[in-house]
């Protein structure tokens, strides 16, 4: 997804709002672990140019979808996450991270996805407190006891 920057190039020094909305199908989906389906990537903020560079700072936010880890239920879980990039009209050889600019666009959809899969949980849960699966009869035991001992830790 490409965001035309054109008026920060024109005005620099002035901050500019964006919204942008991101596909999440092929090549970003693959950037997810199996089993987590991310929907709805956006990112919201602000850019401002000068001296040949783009600054763009804001929030990358997408819906999360899993299993959760202790008892399988499906989790749905919102993430969110900064997104700060530079962008250039030329290379800098001080600076490996500067995107460089097309033309008069700059594009956010690596920079998007790369904080945003940096966002997810480490493991997804129903709930804190979840009890998870009886190991002996897989009952699921946030439904109540199911006669088995609980292992002890
Ligand atoms: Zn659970
Ligand atoms: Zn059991």
């Amino acid at each position: 997804m490409t965001l035309d920057v054109s008026p920060a190039l024109r005005q620099p020094g002035e901050q500019f709002p964006y919204s942008i909305t991101l596909a999440v199908e092929g090549d970003e989906a693959a950037r997810f672990p199996d089993g987590v389906e991310v929907r709805g990537a956006r990112s919201d903020g602000t850019y401002v140019g000068g001296g040949g560079t783009v600054f763009v700072r804001g929030m990358a936010s997408a819906e999360a979808s899993s299993r959760c880890a202790r008892c399988l239920a499906d989790v749905v879980q919102p993430i969110e996450a900064p997104v700060r990039e530079v962008f250039g009209t030329d290379a800098d050889p001080n600076d490996p991270e500067r995107r460089l600019l097309q033309g008069y666009e700059v594009d956010l959809t690596d920079a998007v996805f790369t904080s945003l899969a940096l966002g997810l949980p480490i493991r997804f849960l129903c709930r804190e407190d979840c009890k998870g699966l009886c190991p002996v009869c897989g009952a699921d035991l946030n439904l109540g006891p199911c006669g088995h001992e609980p292992k002890r830790e």
